[in-house]
């Protein structure tokens, strides 16, 4: 074949390919430009996932006629002038692609006013090509009408997901941009309803609180470093509080949403050995580095970047993880024997010893009782609890030698083996709330939720649907009813929903995992202080099991020494 150039119409058409992949990116690019133009309120609005129509209004600085016609050309900007200048981007945007990508593979209509008393104009597009721009009403600002996105495409439409889909991605992108620029005010809505809110916040935390919720934004740990040009400065949650993916990490550099593998790699070893395997932080990290130690222009969707000192950054990075993670946040405060935050979890571990037992009863035992009962228990046996070391294992004296116990993972597989006895034998016996838990979800988690609410009734859990990304849990399992937390609901939700989106089709595996979510979610965390009496029972039930000695994901639950060892390792034989 003779090599020929391609049209012009036909280069926009494949450059439009690399940039746009789907609705998402559409707003992600629109967003992009209105935060360059100092927008201090910004909305989107989306039809059918963004398929249909995307709009976008925000009140940053607008362009004048002349402006508006070159916006929608390819490789024009307002933000690089020069070579020099792309050693010190300042802006999210610089490649002058975005607007000329998008008017390549939709209708396109922008508005837009460069000042309050100035003229505005409206700009409209089909298929790349400009079809005419005439005076429009409007005050400063700039509203972008994306309209059939890849109508003159095919080959991508047929990629896009359902509208649900496209909405959660889009869904992300806000979120995530409103974590970058916490000051501004955003809202989201798909087909007529707000899915997201967020008035402007005073500061990053704020932010975090309005995304994630209060109860996440309390588990956070601040992040602080400096060390040379280097400053880093963020939260990261509490190893606690757990997710099920590396979705709500985010690096903020120089102002710039990047994902990097050092990065990551580097908040994912900070936590090593405090996260369970499979368990994420969430964490909002922003580094700022000098412009020119960091190379912008490496990724067609800037989702990348390079860096000149990567090493030293992950250095310091590293080193501000771990001074964060070891300044005493993390380990759950000490607690008195009488404290009620452990008598909750007493009185759990009491249910199950005697799945009977009242909940009355158990309540009334008072903190003297409790102490008795302990010298009584304490000597009962053939496994003997001597200790709890610093309180996550759990020291047992037996007939052999000595035992360590992983408290959490014993607890968890408690729960796991009885919830699956009693799933069944005769379904999970439910327990009716009085007063309803209310909890509040993101809204991708809450469209999970909702989507599958016949999945979660079979494992004992009737969620009611109260509008924007709340619900009211009103029956749960009764062995896990009784003191389950509010962090505890909101993790528990999270964490089911992401067993729903990670195994949506098999159902038996999904309903493994489902338990398996609520048996951990309830269970003792590691770092909680238990009295003997609770140990002890603890142990005890442990005991019960077909096999107390590994989880069936093949963790060990109790570690062995024996005597012999022990003779051998003192030299006594
Ligand atoms: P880039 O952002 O890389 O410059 P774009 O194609 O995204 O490229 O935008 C082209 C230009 O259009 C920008 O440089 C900016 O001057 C202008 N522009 C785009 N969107 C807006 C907006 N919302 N408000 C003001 N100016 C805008
Ligand atoms: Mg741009």
């Amino acid at each position: 074949m003779a090599i020929v150039r391609l049209t012009e119409a036909l280069t926009r058409k494949i450059a439009a390919g690399e940039v746009i992949e789907r609705p998402a990116s559409v707003v992600k690019e629109l967003i992009e430009n209105s935060l360059d133009a100092g927008s201090e309120r910004i909305d989107v609005e989306l039809t059918a996932g963004g398929t249909s129509s995307i709009l976008i209004q925000d009140d940053g600085t607008g362009m004048d006629e002349a402006d508006l016609r070159l916006s929608v050309e390819r490789h024009a900007t307002s933000k690089i002038h020069t070579e020099a200048d792309l050693d010190s981007i300042h802006t999210l945007g610089f490649r002058g692609e975005a607007l000329a990508s998008i008017a390549a593979v939709s209708k396109l209509r922008i508005v837009s006013c460069p000042g309050e008393g100035r003229d505005a104009y409206a700009l409209t597009m089909d298929a790349g090509h400009i079809e005419g721009v005439k005076p429009e009403a409007r005050g400063r600002g700039t509203t972008i009408d994306v309209r059939d996105l890849f109508f003159n495409l095919p080959a991508r439409a047929r990629f896009l997901g359902t509208p649900r889909t496209e909405s959660l991605h889009a869904n992300r992108v806000v979120q995530r941009m409103a974590l970058l620029a916490h000051q501004v005010g955003w809202q989201l809505v798909h087909d007529g309803r707000a899915i997201f809110e967020a008035p402007a916040a005073a500061c990053l935390l704020d932010r975090i609180g309005q995304i994630y919720g209060v109860d996440v934004a309390r588990a956070l740990i601040p992040v602080e470093g400096r060390r040379g040009d280097i400053s880093i400065m963020g939260f990261v949650s509490r190893p606690d509080l757990r997710r099920g993916n590396r979705r709500d990490q985010l690096f903020i550099v120089n102002g710039r949403l990047v994902t990097d593998r050092g990065l990551s790699f580097v908040l994912a070893s900070a936590y090593r050995g405090l996260l369970r395997p499979g368990g994420y932080p969430v964490a909002v990290i922003r580094i700022d580095v000098p412009p020119d130690l960091v190379d912008v222009n490496i990724h067609p969707r800037k989702e990348e970047v390079r860096f000149a000192e990567s090493r030293q950054l992950q250095d310091s990075l590293a080193a501000s993880l771990q001074q964060a993670l070891s300044t005493g946040h993390v380990v759950a405060p000490v607690v008195p024997e009488t404290d009620t935050g452990t008598t909750s979890k007493a009185s759990q571990i009491r249910e199950e010893g005697s799945k009977a037992l009242s909940f009355d009863l158990r309540t009334a035992v008072s903190a003297n009782t409790r102490a008795r009962e302990a010298e009584k228990v304490r000597v009962t046996g053939d496994r003997r609890v001597i200790g709890q070391l610093q309180y996550t294992y759990l020291l047992v004296e037996t007939l052999d030698g000595l035992e360590i116990i992983d408290q959490h993972i014993a607890h968890e597989r408690i729960l796991y083996e009885r919830l699956k006895d009693q799933a069944r034998d005769a379904g999970i016996v439910r327990q009716l709330f009085l007063l309803p838990v209310r909890v509040e979800v993101p809204f991708e988690t809450a469209s999970v939720l909702s989507a599958h609410k016949e999945k979660l009734e079979r494992v004992g859990i009737a969620l009611d649907e109260f509008g924007g990304g709340t619900f009211l849990f009103r029956e749960y399992p009764r062995m896990l009813a009784d003191e389950q937390s509010q962090r505890g609901f909101q993790e528990l939700v999270e964490s089911l929903a992401q067993a729903i989106e990670d195994k949506e089709d098999l159902e038996g595996a999904l309903f493994d995992r489902l338990l398996s979510e609520m048996a951990c979610a309830a269970a003792i965390k590691a770092g909680e202080r238990l009295t003997m009496t609770e140990a002890q029972r603890l142990v005890e039930n442990l005991m019960t099991l077909d096999n107390p000695y590994a989880c069936p994901h093949g963790r060990p639950i109790i570690f062995q020494l024996s005597r012999e060892e022990l003779d051998r390792r003192f030299r006594r034989t």
